[in-house]
């Protein structure tokens, strides 16, 4: 007789959940019958490779015999394991898996070729590969090899995860062995798995969470573990639920395979090499038994590096890619940081990125991919679309700690207005399970429902992980189309954006400017050094193309035989967009990372400066031995400054004649004098008398005065700043009650991200260093430069130097600073109060500035308390104003009329010795007249940053005239290249730097045939375009219109 149970949710759903329990009764469960039988693998052999050793030397190490129970170490050490495996002739038919456990990344090998990852971790745990799907004869012996990674996936934190690296742990082998898998036992599984967290995670008070959990329930009670005919039955009752379909209104998720690796973190590059390798060859796996499955995949480097380590998983890879289901996405070479690269470094990782994809696949990717990157640049949008990119994925703005983003998908438009369809998946995760629980959620924190009804969902554990799992692709073809689920297609991005431009490209709302992440903004600050060789680097590289491009263009007619270094300058750039990477370049990996990343610096400035040096030398004549002394400038204007022209000590220079009255030996002993460069050329060093000579005094009271024909500091015993005024001008720039050059330090204790986080709470704790070592003395006191020096005590371990320096005929005083730094949790900033009354700050980006607030008003406004700035900062009311210049800081904050830059931090995790010891760095002051367009800030920020250059060449230049000049400052000519696969040409890359509409001639002061506009990729855009007009000749002109902040590239044959 039936007996009707009156049914408790919680009992019933937690019996449900006990039946598929991995930890609870699986004597007795349906998660006890996934292997129905095991045998031990017991003849296994070992060998401690020497490191990340290839598969060719690994199999001719030395093995000896090991078993279960025997740990191995130290961290990041490398393993080998042979397997010999044995099995049960009466196995035959079956479907055999092998279950391994090391405790660590592992990746299986047969005959040569990678086949699959296995994690250690228990959570996600991935310890089976198929050794048959049908066992026969022949495959009862195998010899497998296993090669052992001594590291979690998530590196080996000593306390947790983003704390410094245990260097000692040892990782067991707590399994081996072979099992019989019973995929009748697991499809059941999956099911009853799908209809748990249905009856789960269904609104408790839903009618359809009730259908479910009877159904589900019901068939608990018709199943007999054991007995295969109740299986059946089980089955078909499940297919039966399973089958009610959703109405055509219901939300769409569009499901994609995704594995973010990231490049470097919490482990060191190499690793990531095969982190790819374990991760891809599991994903192609699973490609080859699951038709439908699709992955989307980012970063070309990690490509590149697959191909060179793992030819033959590689070209699995292209065939998965030529079917469309492995897919690069991303078009860029790392996924990169999004506010510190510089706009020509953001091209190149598009460039090199997507000439990769295109050159490998044949694919040009139409989104880019940046789903873990610390916040967005306002230029990202045009830069995407200079480069083919029109769509746009990340979901990192989830993070915000204080304000909720308001759109899932929207128009995000940038500087300049070019608008990207942009997508955050709703999940607020890039590496989701396949739960209900995330579908549902997916749903429920969709934001633009109405507007759109269809959304991503990215599933596959990262960082190891090893991506999508078996697990999870047959839960979500169950979820396919069920009754009170959002529909779940496996779709790639194409389609979903395509989709979303069909149905809602009118319904959609606009975000303007930056996508600012209101989290992790120490990343602005951590590993100082990290940042200057970034700047440094960027800069060099792009001098260095400057020239290299000059003197190919001049080989064509000179017997210099000249070759431009394009292999070798495409290394270098590679070497850099590779410490880009948004762990890297933001401060937040662990301490060997960045051993490899000042390695890689190191090799950019060496074969940087031999590159520059041999462009200049050949600009002008083949090489011989070079004896005459020239004057380079690389930025498209024309200066005069005070350059030095022999430095302490040096001799090679010692026999030049100079105009003593022309000259000025500085305290140091390097020999000045002031000079004048044509825009991007070279020119024979000639001293100049100065217009202006500069002088330093010190008054009654005891300040000392610097004082040249723009401006005026007084600065005080410890070098705070009193009164900066311009010639001529009464105003004070700074505040007249608190100096400015005040140094701070403020107690900088996060709540967890220790690299990433600076909490808003810091700026309660700030404390002013006046403890005077070495009170401010006059060193040089001009003509041509006036300084003083003064150090301060900033803790009994801490202290720091700084030389204040003033330059005949320069807009700006400059302070040269040395830091010895031994903090903890401590955060160095300098403070400069003005007084000057605004709203808002501006703050130079990538081809660009942007305004942000300088008060409190609103919730967003006061979340961004630490922003991100490049060359410089301005803080500007009418007709007058003042700016920060730096030369390798990216930190911020303004608020009233109060600016400060960020100078170090000292966090402890995941690097323990970040930023610790010395630092040298310069930041300027620059008074001004007018705004700070007219001003020349944008100008002087760049002087700063790229100093006119004295080098000796094989001869005189003949002419003064520079190669290439503009005729408004307005317009910056950014890049000049040769073309990566055009013969004969160049691309010249400029932008609008005001924000206003104008026309610019550019002339060009080579042997220019013709010139067209193209993209960033360099693909020459079509003819009909006439804003550019061309006019052949030497000089050569082109004439171009440009809109606000409008990025510009041209292609010029010659
Ligand atoms: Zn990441």
């Amino acid at each position: 007789m039936e007996h009707v149970v009156f049914k408790h949710r919680r009992t019933t759903l937690e019996r449900a959940e006990k039946f598929l329990s991995s930890l609870y009764f699986t004597d007795v469960n349906l998660y006890g019958r996934l292997y129905s039988e095991h045998v031990p693998v017991t003849n296994i052999e070992h060998y401690a490779a020497t490191g990340r050793v290839s598969y060719d030397e690994a199999v001719k190490g030395d093995y000896s015999p090991t078993a279960i129970g025997q740990s191995f170490g130290p961290t990041w050490s490398t393993h080998w394991f042979r397997i010999h495996v044995e099995i049960p002739s009466t196995w035959e038919d079956r479907e055999v898996r092998l279950l391994w456990n090391c405790g660590a990344e592992a990746q299986v090998w047969i005959d040569g070729h990678p086949v699959q990852g296995l994690s250690g971790e228990h959570n996600p745990r991935r310890d089976d590969f198929i050794v048959s799907k049908k066992l026969t004869k022949q495959q009862i012996k195998q010899t497998f090899y296993i090669e052992m990674a001594c590291n979690g996936l998530f590196g080996a934190g000593k306390h947790g995860l983003v704390s410094p690296t245990d260097p000692n742990r040892a990782y067991t082998l707590s399994k081996a062995e072979v099992a019989i898998f019973d995929r009748e036992v697991a499809d059941l599984f999956w099911d009853l798995q799908v209809l748990y967290e249905m009856a789960k995670d269904l609104p408790e008070n839903s009618e359809r969470g009730y259908q479910t959990l009877y159904a589900l329930n019901n068939i608990i009670n018709q199943l007999e573990v054991g007995n295969r005919t109740t299986y059946t039955y089980g089955r078909e009752l499940a297919k039966q639920f399973l089958s009610q379909k959703n109405s055509d209104s219901q939300h769409v998720l569009h499901a994609m395979g995704h594995a973010h690796i990231d490049t470097a973190w919490l482990w060191p590059y190499a690793e990531t090499i095969r982190k790819c390798a374990r991760s891809w060859s599991t994903t192609v796996q699973l490609m080859e038994r699951y038709p439908h499955f699709l992955f989307t995949c980012s970063q070309a480097q990690q490509f590149e590096w697959v191909k060179q380590y793992y030819p033959s998983l590689y070209s699995k890879i292209c065939h998965f890619v030529k079917e469309g289901r492995f897919i690069p996405v991303g078009g860029s070479w790392v996924e990169m940081d999004g506010n510190i690269p510089s706009g020509e470094a953001f091209i190149r990782q598009f460039l090199y990125g997507q000439e990769y994809f295109r050159k490998e696949f044949g694919v040009t990717c139409t989104e880019f991919w940046l789903p873990d990157t610390f916040g967005y640049a306002a230029q990202i949008p045009q830069m995407m679309q200079h480069c083919g990119m029109t769509r746009f994925l990340t979901q990192k703005l989830s993070w915000n700690l204080v304000n909720k983003f308001p759109h899932s998908t929207f128009w995000w438009s940038g500087l300049d207005g070019s608008t990207v369809l942009t997508h955050f998946p709703p999940g607020d995760n890039y590496a989701m399970e396949g739960k209900v629980q995330e579908v549902l959620y997916s749903v429920k924190n969709f934001k633009d429902k109405g507007r759109s009804g269809r959304s991503c969902y990215l599933f596959g554990y990262g960082d190891g992980g090893h991506g999508p799992s078996e697990d999870m692709l047959e839960k979500l073809q169950r979820l396919e189309n069920v009754d009170g689920i959002p529909k779940v297609k496996m779709s790639s991005p194409d389609e979903f954006f395509s989709l979303v431009e069909k149905e809602s490209r009118g319904s959609l709302c606009t975000w303007h400017g930056e996508l600012y992440l209101e989290m992790h903004n120490g990343t602005y600050t951590t590993q100082a050094k990290v940042k200057k060789e970034n700047r440094y680097g960027e800069i060099l590289l792009r001098n260095t193309e400057l020239f290299a491009t000059i003197a190919t263009v001049g080989s064509l007619t000179s017997d210099s035989g000249y070759k431009y270094p394009q292999a070798e300058l495409q290394r270098l750039w590679k070497l850099l967009l590779l410490n880009q990477f948004h762990d890297v370049l933001p401060g937040s990996s662990i301490e060997i990372v960045y051993e490899d990343a000042h390695r890689y610096y190191e090799d950019i400035r060496q074969s940087g400066a031999t590159l520059f040096a041999c462009a200049v030398a050949n600009v002008l004549a083949k090489e011989s031995e070079p004896s005459t002394p020239v004057v380079v400038n690389s930025l498209c204007w024309e200066r005069s400054e005070v350059v030095i022209i022999q430095r302490a000590g040096d001799e090679k220079t010692s026999e030049q004649k100079k105009p003593d009255d022309r000259v000025q030996t500085d305290s140091r002993g390097n020999t000045l004098a002031f000079v004048k460069a044509p825009s991007c050329g070279v020119v024979s060093l000639v001293p100049l008398v100065v217009p202006g000579s500069v002088e330093a005094s010190v008054n009654q009271n005891g300040l000392i005065t610097l004082k040249n024909d723009h401006l005026t500091v007084t600065v005080d015993h410890c070098g705070r700043v009193t009164s900066l005024q311009l010639a001529g001008s009464e105003k004070n720039t700074v505040s007249c009650t608190h100096p400015a050059n005040q140094f701070l330090l403020y107690d900088d204790v996060p709540l967890y991200w220790d690299a990433w986080d600076v909490m808003d709470y810091h700026l309660e704790t700030r404390k002013p260093i006046n403890s005077v070592i070495g009170k401010a003395t006059i060193l040089d006191k001009g003509p041509l430069k006036a300084s003083v020096e003064f150090s301060l005590t900033i803790s009994k371990q801490s202290h720091l130097k700084q030389l204040i320096v003033l330059e005949a005929g320069c807009s700006y005083v400059k302070f040269v600073t040395q830091v010895t730094w031994h903090e903890n949790r401590k955060f160095l900033k300098v403070e400069f109060p003005t007084s000057i009354h605004c709203e808002s700050a501006t703050y130079d980006i990538q081809f660009g500035h942007i305004k942000r607030p300088t008060h409190y008003n609103t919730s967003w406004d006061s979340a961004r308390f630490e922003v991100c700035s490049h060359k410089w900062a301005d803080l500007s009311e009418y007709d007058f104003g003042l700016s920060v210049l730096n030369d390798c800081k990216y930190g911020f904050s303004t608020v009233n009329n109060v600016m400060r830059l960020s100078l170090l931090r000292s966090p402890k995790a995941p690097d323990e010795h970040a930023d610790m010891g010395s630092h040298e760095f310069t930041y300027a002051l620059m008074p001004h007249k007018g705004s700070l367009q007219d001003a020349g800030v944008i100008q002087q920020a760049y002087n700063l940053n790229s100093p006119l250059v004295v080098q000796y060449v094989p001869q005189v230049p003949s002419t003064t005239a520079g190669f290439f000049s503009l005729s408004t400052p307005q317009v910056v000519l950014e890049a000049v290249k040769m073309a990566e696969r055009v013969e004969r040409a160049m691309i010249l890359r400029l932008y609008e730097a005001f924000g206003g509409k104008t026309s610019v001639t550019l002339t060009l002061n080579l042997p220019v045939k013709n010139v067209k506009r193209c993209t960033g990729l360099e693909d020459v855009l079509a003819d009909d375009d006439d804003s550019l007009l061309f006019t052949p000749g030497q000089p050569a002109t082109v004439c171009l219109t440009l809109r606000p902040f409008q990025i510009v590239s041209l292609i010029a044959w010659f």
